[in-house]
């Protein structure tokens, strides 16, 4: 596997969204006011994107006629589906700049078609430089399979969690709950990247153009993301490419 290294970030200005509200949108906003918290959110949310449409034309003319011709991103984000976090923002990114997959607690199922159709076309398709596999702290579908709750269909998906925790449970145990959540996250990220370079499509493309992984932990608190070492010794590296590489 390539050594992991730091996401070659193109740091422009993400388009504000901080505009205040028109007169006009104010009234709208207000006349919803009976509404549910949902509703008024997502009024809200409608208007600032008109807003933001015509910022981001102001700010980058030619991104948007750009984009409508096509996308060249050159990563590709597997990440968690939390509300906290939105890798293009973090990453303070523009639209087309990051293709993407999110599911509860970024688990990496072998036969999962989503995430395996999304690898498959980011990889062998937009030919994207980077994957990254990331989880974060306070991950809520972490902390469920650190406890015994039935969640019905979750149940089945955080299987993998629950294996993890079974493989490093007196470690895990001695930690406590925050600490245990970011311990579990570390190890579910991990195991992602195994999964993910168990894909033939993705091993070519590291074999062949150089392709890079990285396994990354957002903190929610501080809006900082962290790289994981996964660097593997060389021997494990062909035992994978030999067991896992198949012909297109
Ligand atoms: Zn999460």
């Amino acid at each position: 596997m390539c050594p992991t290294s730091t996401v070659s970030l193109m740091h422009r200005s993400p388009c504000s969204t901080s505009a205040p509200l028109r007169s006009s949108q104010k009234s709208a906003a207000q006349t919803s006011a009976n509404s549910d918290s949902l509703s008024d959110k997502f009024s809200a949310a409608l208007a600032k994107n008109k807003e933001w449409a015509a910022k981001c034309s102001q700010e980058h003319p030619e991104l948007l006629p750009t984009l409508a011709v096509g996308q060249h991103p050159e990563i590709l984000w597997i990440g968690c589906s939390d509300s906290r976090c939105p890798e293009t923002t973090i990453l303070g990114l523009l639209p087309g700049d990051v293709f993407t997959h999110r599911n509860i607690a970024n688990v990496i199922h072998p036969a999962d078609l989503s995430s395996g159709a999304v690898i498959e076309f980011a990889v062998r398709h937009l030919r994207v430089k980077h994957v990254v596999i990331c989880g974060h702290t306070k991950c809520g579908g972490v902390a469920a399979a650190l406890g015994n709750k039935g969640l019905g269909i979750l149940d089945p998906w955080l299987i993998p969690l629950r294996q993890l925790r079974e493989q490093h449970l007196a470690d895990l145990q001695s930690l406590s709950q925050d600490e245990a959540v970011v311990k579990l996250a570390e190890l579910n990220v991990k195991e992602g990247l195994k999964a993910l370079t168990q894909k033939s499509v993705v091993l070519e493309a590291m074999q062949e153009r150089g392709l890079q992984v990285h396994g990354l932990i957002y903190d929610v608190g501080s809006g900082v993301l962290r790289e994981l070492d996964a660097a593997e010794p060389e021997d494990a590296i062909k035992a994978r490419l030999t067991s896992f590489k198949t012909d297109a």
